[in-house]
């Protein structure tokens, strides 16, 4: 299905490769009315490892998938990715208009201090990205897995590699270092911070939402399973609450943010625990997951009466307060706050409650526009305006590997 031709008629497929899931979507050459690249088609395989099954929705959210779940329950043992990836191109052939992929665009969570923007990928490059595997051990396996398989089933398919740390790539060095020795710093350990697709999606869209102030002192605040906040000046991302991995900052689904190193080494030295089990704990077992002993699922918690669901919201919600306040900080002040990613975007109890938290700040927030899911969520006299706005890693994806392909460019 392999299309040399270039964007006329030629898609681009997007993946985002977990452990145990793969989104993907796919994205033509043609704009539509918004001027971006129309999606065709999205879906994801979850149960990979188990029993995969492909849902899929079309552009106009009808649903495609029927098929494929029978193909998928159809394989003899449990699907890897594989089998998943295998099961995905034979299920795009006929789907994607003229039958042809132009490029695959993959998000890759590291890339470390040497791609800082989207990159062709080559076997030198997919060499360089293995060595950054230790850094992000939960997302960056699989997202390289994927290009693996892809190149063996389609060895001429061009595979684009988009990564979440290229937006924060020109911070200031205060903003990216640990008062670590020298030679740490230089051996690569520093803070990179993540999500970079979604904040600076959120970037673009942001002059058709604020105006002129899009350009003033912003905090993302993008609050999915993985969370993470980020400050943008001009905006460029000058700040951000991770840091050398996607553990540290906010509190998460399953991962725990900001912590004391100190608690890493008496996990180590007096509770016994060895690397493997301390990483478990700290990426799998922490969060709303470990606070609550009861879900890591914002929808979950919030519909449960048990306390300790209650203590785990209250914990993510001070965790945001302190972190907005640092960030506010580094900006030398505010101006806007966006929500965006799942418990952003649906969440009006947590965006009430962070809201509440920054009334020191200046933010006013508008009840009735908040429980509305408007996009403004202040009150017109609000000092610092709030708002809500979905993000779209895909279309990021889709585009840079537009971009990349156009040009031919090669790490
Ligand atoms: P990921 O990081 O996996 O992309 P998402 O951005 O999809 O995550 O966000 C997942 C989180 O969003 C989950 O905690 C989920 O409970 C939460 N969420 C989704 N819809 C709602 C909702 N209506 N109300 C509260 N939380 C929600």
């Amino acid at each position: 299905m392999t299309d040399e031709r270039g964007p006329s008629g030629g898609s681009i497929v997007v993946l985002n490769a977990g452990s145990s899931s793969i989104k993907f979507a796919a994205f033509g050459s043609n704009k539509g009315a918004a001027g971006v690249p129309e999606r065709l088609l999205h879906g994801e395989i979850d149960g990979i490892g188990r029993s995969a099954r492909l849902v899929a929705w079309g552009h106009d959210g009808t649903s495609l998938s029927g098929e494929a779940v029978v193909a998928a329950e159809a394989e003899a043992s449990p699907p890897g990715h594989a089998q998943a990836l295998r099961l995905l191109f034979e299920w795009l052939e006929g789907r994607l208009p003229g039958r042809n992929v132009w490029g695959v665009a993959h998000r890759v969570v590291h890339g470390g201090e040497h791609f800082i923007g989207p990159v062709r990928v080559t076997p030198e490059v997919l060499a360089q990205l293995d060595a950054l595997s230790p850094l992000a051990p939960l997302h960056q396996p699989h997202n390289l897995a994927a290009i693996r398989v892809i190149a063996a089933l389609e060895p001429g398919l061009p595979q684009v590699a988009c990564f979440d740390t290229a937006f924060h790539a020109r911070q200031d060095w205060v903003a990216q270092a640990y008062a670590l020795p020298r030679r740490i710093r230089d051996a690569g350990v520093r803070r990179y911070g993540f999500h970079g697709l979604s904040y600076e999606y959120i970037a673009g869209v942001l002059p058709s939402h604020l105006g002129a102030r899009a350009d003033a002192r912003v905090v993302v605040a993008h609050l999915g399973n993985g969370a993470s906040m980020c400050a943008l000046r001009e905006r460029r991302s000058i700040a951000t609450t991770m840091g050398f991995t996607a553990l540290d900052g906010l509190m998460m689904g399953t991962r725990c943010g900001n912590l004391d190193p100190g608690v890493v080494m008496y996990l180590a030295s007096e509770m016994h625990l060895g690397p493997a089990e301390i990483e478990k704990l700290l990426y799998q077992e922490s969060g709303l997951l470990g606070v609550s002993e009861i879900s890591a699922d914002m929808r979950a918690l919030e519909a449960s009466d048990d306390p300790r669901a209650r203590a785990a919201i209250d914990l993510f919600v001070h965790c945001i307060a302190c972190q907005l306040g640092g960030l506010a900080a580094a900006l030398g002040g505010l101006d806007a706050l966006v929500f965006t990613a799942g418990i952003g975007e649906h969440s009006a109890t947590v965006r009430r409650r962070v809201c509440e938290s920054a009334a020191w700040l200046g933010v006013e927030l508008d009840g009735a526009a908040n429980q509305a899911h408007a996009t403004r969520i202040s009150t017109a006299g609000s000092r610092v305006s709030a708002w809500v706005i979905p993000t779209n890693e895909e279309l990021m994806l889709a585009q840079h590997a537009q971009a990349v392909l156009a040009c031919g460019k090669t790490g």
